[in-house]
């Protein structure tokens, strides 16, 4: 035992400054989902390596209906920064938040500068109850370059000697959302006036942004499903509207959405506002628009 203790020091003890710092001191960065913890990827860019970074949710959870396991809970308690939408959004951190320590830069990502705010459509959406404010931000672009803009400045305040890196690496980001913005914005201006159906109401932002036109949501509220009554108001929306196209996500039951379009020509389109399936770096966030600019594409076409 002795012995073990002593070729510890001896490896360990020289460069016990390196070993804490690769170890205890690499500051934790938490991001709630992971749009988020795409810019906050981008964002860091190559001094990722000097943080921590972490995604509380895991890919296929909605924030919607996600409750924290008690690991959740010891890892929040060790972060330096946790970045979220908001309380309307991520309802199940609004307690946890609270209860933090003062050493936790907490980040709500609604209040960052130059933020376009939109009041909900629905209004009966479980997580609009409380809050009007729709929080689905991260679908419109130019939300995506102010929160990028807010990543950078707090992780230049808990890892200040990159704070010129995490600068010049959201000013890279923004370029590039700004470029896939006005690519999405050619790509969709033919299909504007096609009205389209989405699952639950996610695709405000996307759509107020893109000018397309919005004919209602499959689920007013998106902890149940919808009762007799919306459902037949909504075929009476496809047939009268003659919405084109319906646009069902991975997180939600697909189920429903064939007894809704039985009898109809409406395209039944899938789109993930969240994407689950993308692997994690400097692009994760473009894909993820650009993806949802082609499903809108196929389903509208
Ligand atoms: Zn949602």
């Amino acid at each position: 035992m002795f012995r073990i203790l002593t070729i510890f020091l001896l490896l360990c003890a020289p460069v016990l400054q390196s070993c804490q710092q690769h170890t205890q001191e690499k500051p934790l960065v938490i991001s709630s989902i992971k749009p988020v913890q795409a810019l906050v990827v981008a964002v860091a860019g190559k001094h990722a390596e000097a943080l921590e970074l972490h995604q509380l949710l895991p890919d296929g959870a909605s924030p919607h209906h996600y409750a924290l396991k008690p690991s959740d809970l010891r890892t929040l308690g060790n972060a330096s920064a946790i970045f979220y939408i908001g309380n309307g959004l991520e309802t199940f951190l609004s307690k946890p938040l609270e209860n933090l320590s003062g050493n936790t830069q907490v980040v709500a990502l609604v209040n960052a500068a130059d933020i376009q705010h939109l009041h909900s459509r629905g209004g009966h959406d479980e997580h609009e109850a409380e809050n009007t404010e729709d929080l689905h931000l991260w679908l419109n672009p130019q939300n995506a370059i102010a929160m990028s803009m807010g990543i950078a400045r707090t992780l230049a305040t808990i890892d200040p000697p990159h704070q010129a890196d995490y600068a010049v690496n959201a000013r890279q980001l923004v370029q590039r959302i700004q470029a896939a913005d006005s690519h999405i914005r050619q790509q969709l201006e033919p299909l504007r006036a096609k009205p389209y159906l989405a699952f639950h109401d996610a695709w405000q932002h996307f759509d107020t942004h893109y000018g397309l036109a919005f004919a209602g949501a499959v689920t007013l509220d998106v902890s149940r499903l919808p009762g007799a009554r919306h459902v037949h108001d909504i075929r009476q929306i496809i047939e009268q509207q003659k919405a084109v196209c319906l646009l069902q996500e991975p997180q939600f039951p697909p189920a429903l959405v064939k007894t809704l379009v039985e009898g109809t020509n409406i395209h039944v389109g899938e789109i993930d506002p969240l994407g689950m399936k993308l692997p994690l770096d400097e692009n994760t966030y473009i894909t993820l628009l650009q993806n949802a600019a082609d499903s809108f594409q196929r389903c509208l076409q």
